[in-house]
């Protein structure tokens, strides 16, 4: 059995940065076992010894938070019958927690993907009433102009006649080959690629830089990952 400290059991549980359970700790409002924590490195068994918030009983639930930075050419799906798809990306042990990916990135996008098997956080993160903004860096082929940048403040007209909700393009070098970047505040089927070629441009690479208040730590190259801080996890919560 593998025991783990009581403050990043209840760290993983939502219950607050470490810095945040100590304090609880310290106001005596954690129990194990019928005692109060005394110490927040305190090494319990999950689902065996029995942890208390205020009263409450904390019922163990191993949630995983991953970070991955999607290559292109691997489907954001868990299976696939001729693709290659994420989970195949990560090892055994974060495989058998059974993670999902938080919403879709096409398969010729890369970047920011969030897998986990928290499945109200994914809720929250995909709502749409929620209008949680995504951020991508986009290569275009042609030259965006702030006429561009004005079609999607006010929303454009997709070919299947949906109109999209003001969004902020950004351009960071205008050109035969452009660069910019593109927020969104919802998410449409390859709503980037359509958006652009609704003012005649064509998306010639993608990627997303940020979703919500988590952003893609560009320390990690296509295809690698890592688990969220608390503080990630607490900021998407
Ligand atoms: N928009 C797209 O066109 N593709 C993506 O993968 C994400 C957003």
């Amino acid at each position: 059995v593998k025991r783990q400290r009581v403050d990043k059991i209840l760290a993983h549980m939502g219950y607050g940065t470490r810095k945040e359970i100590k304090r609880l700790i310290k106001e005596e409002r954690v129990q194990v076992n019928g005692l109060p924590v005394k110490d927040p490195g305190l090494n319990i068994i999950p689902g065996e010894d029995q942890l208390f918030v205020d009263g409450e009983y904390v019922e163990y639930r191993p949630y995983i938070y991953i970070m991955l930075n999607k290559p292109r050419g691997v489907v954001s799906a868990t299976e696939d019958r001729t693709a290659e798809v994420v989970l195949n990306l990560l090892p055994p042990c974060y495989r058998a927690r059974r993670p999902f990916p938080v919403g879709r990135l096409d398969k010729d996008t890369e970047g920011l993907l969030l897998l986990t098997n928290d499945g109200r956080l994914a809720h929250n993160l995909l709502s749409p009433k929620k209008h949680v903004p995504k951020k991508y860096y986009a290569v275009v082929q042609g030259t965006v102009t702030r006429e561009d940048v004005e079609a999607f403040r006010r929303g454009v007209l997709l070919e299947d006649g949906y109109c999209t909700l003001p969004a902020d393009l950004q351009i960071l070098r205008a050109g035969l080959r452009s660069e910019a970047e593109v927020t969104i505040y919802e998410g449409k089927y390859h709503q980037i690629k359509r958006m652009f070629a609704a003012v005649s441009k064509e998306v010639i690479y993608l990627k997303r830089i940020a979703m919500g208040p988590l952003v893609l730590d560009e320390t990690l190259k296509p295809g690698e990952y890592r688990e969220l801080t608390d503080r990630e996890v607490t900021a998407l919560r």
